[in-house]
């Protein structure tokens, strides 16, 4: 029973010791276990902080200046604020920090270039591709006439010649470049070419990368793009959001594409929150962390290699490995349970021409996002392949995981999470 509270002042653990007991388990669970799952971080206290403030009580239709609600002065201030550091940090002409997630944002761009039936291209999903860009069980495969590219057969990287057959043969209106399970470098000016040769808009998603982009250890596509989308809680490190950089002349077909096109009222909070976190990104730490990940991930790589693991085209660029775990004898599914039971938690995934059905593919992803935001370095990189090639090896031996369960867990505590008290 909960007691009579007019002023909702009761903490959480007496108003719902469910839903609180439920987060502190998670609180406990990311705390002691090595996160691989290469869209995860750790915001910092600062971000949660301003993601659970009062500015969930706000509603703000509109853009600052131009709301359709009063009371606006803090709300203007803070989008204003979201928006300068956003521009500085990624040294873009105009940003819109209000799509919900960059799923929505990407929707924002079809909906600001493109009308339904018109032709898109994107990197397929089972070559390391992100469902909105066109990918067929998504909305935006079904609106619009998708023609997706893929990755060499040999090398698995992605095939800028069949992207420009293909962009040639049916003239798209929008192409996208950017991925969700992809281990190198975009190359943006090969796309702004192939772009410019058929009309196309040019609209690169950094979701994955906008933290090494903002840390300077991956080329920027600003300038190069017309449009670039990001999500604001991978590598940026900041609260669950999106944001859309653009060039001036496009600002005003974003900003009405996402409001009103897509969405009402923006979620204040968040974007206070992308301030912070833009802020933390201007930090001379933000960029050690970001050559941290890229560093962290080479090592890791290298060191599965010496244990037998094959990597898809043979290392990495940027903060993640796929990972074929074929010569392992070992589907990737199996095999990422068994390393979570081992307190090493990543995702099952396809690797390119997966031979396996997609709820059972060959691989598994990696990122170090995560374990470079705890400060982890190359030596644990060391520990953690040797872990991995143990339960690689011993996938059913209980007794074993939850050893090296442990281990990990004494691991972790030598490198606290960001964010969390526990
Ligand atoms: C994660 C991701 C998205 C979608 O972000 P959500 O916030 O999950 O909707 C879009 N594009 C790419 C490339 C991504 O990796």
């Amino acid at each position: 029973m909960t007691k009579r509270d007019p002023q909702g002042l009761t903490p959480l653990a007496d108003v719902d010791p469910e839903v609180f007991a439920l987060i502190r388990r998670e609180e406990k669970a990311e705390s002691e276990t090595v996160r691989l799952i290469a869209s995860e971080n750790y915001a910092s206290r600062a971000v949660l902080e301003a993601t659970a403030s009062v500015l969930t009580n706000k509603y703000s239709e509109g853009y600052p200046g131009k709301r359709y609600y009063e009371g606006q002065k803090q709300i203007d201030e803070i989008e204003e604020l979201a928006r300068a550091r956003m521009k500085t940090v990624f040294g873009a002409e105009h940003v819109n920090v209000q799509p919900y997630s960059g799923s929505p944002a990407n929707l924002a761009v079809y909906l600001a270039f493109v009308k339904p039936g018109e032709t898109i291209m994107g990197l397929g999903l089972p070559a390391g591709g992100h469902l909105t860009h066109g990918w067929n069980v998504s909305i935006t495969g079904k609106f619009f006439n998708s023609v997706p590219y893929g990755v060499r057969q040999d090398d698995h990287r992605i095939d800028m010649d069949q992207v420009r057959d293909l962009a040639r043969q049916h003239r798209p209106k929008l192409i996208w470049c950017g991925t969700t399970a992809y281990p190198r470098t975009i190359d943006f000016a090969a796309f702004r070419t192939i772009a410019d040769e058929v009309g196309a808009i040019l609209a690169a998603d950094i979701a994955h990368i906008a933290g090494l982009v903002a840390g300077g250890v991956h080329p920027s596509p600003i300038g190069i793009a017309d449009v670039v989308t990001m999500t604001t809680h991978k590598t940026f490190r900041g609260p669950r959001g999106a944001a859309i950089l653009c060039k001036s002349q496009h600002a005003s077909a974003i900003d009405r594409a996402v409001f009103p096109g897509l969405q009402g009222g923006p979620h204040n909070a968040t974007t206070a929150a992308i301030a912070v976190a833009a802020g933390e990104a201007q930090q001379p730490s933000f960029k050690e962390y970001a050559a941290r990940i890229v560093e962290n991930a080479r090592a890791l790589g290298a060191a599965l290699e010496a244990k037998g693991f094959r990597l898809i085209t043979g290392g990495t660029d940027n903060h993640l490995l796929l990972v074929d775990m074929t010569p392992k004898g070992i589907g990737g599914k199996p095999y990422a349970r068994a390393l979570d039971r081992a307190g090493i938690v990543a995702n099952y995934n396809a690797i390119p021409f997966d031979p396996r059905k997609p709820m059972d593919p060959s691989g598994v992803r990696l990122g170090t996002p995560a374990i470079a935001s705890r400060g982890m370095g190359p030596a644990e990189m060391e520990r953690i392949a040797a872990w991995m090639a143990e339960v690689a090896e011993n996938p059913q031996d209980e007794a074993r995981l939850d050893r090296i369960a442990g281990e990990v867990k004494e691991l972790c505590q030598a490198f606290p999470a960001p964010g969390i008290i526990l």
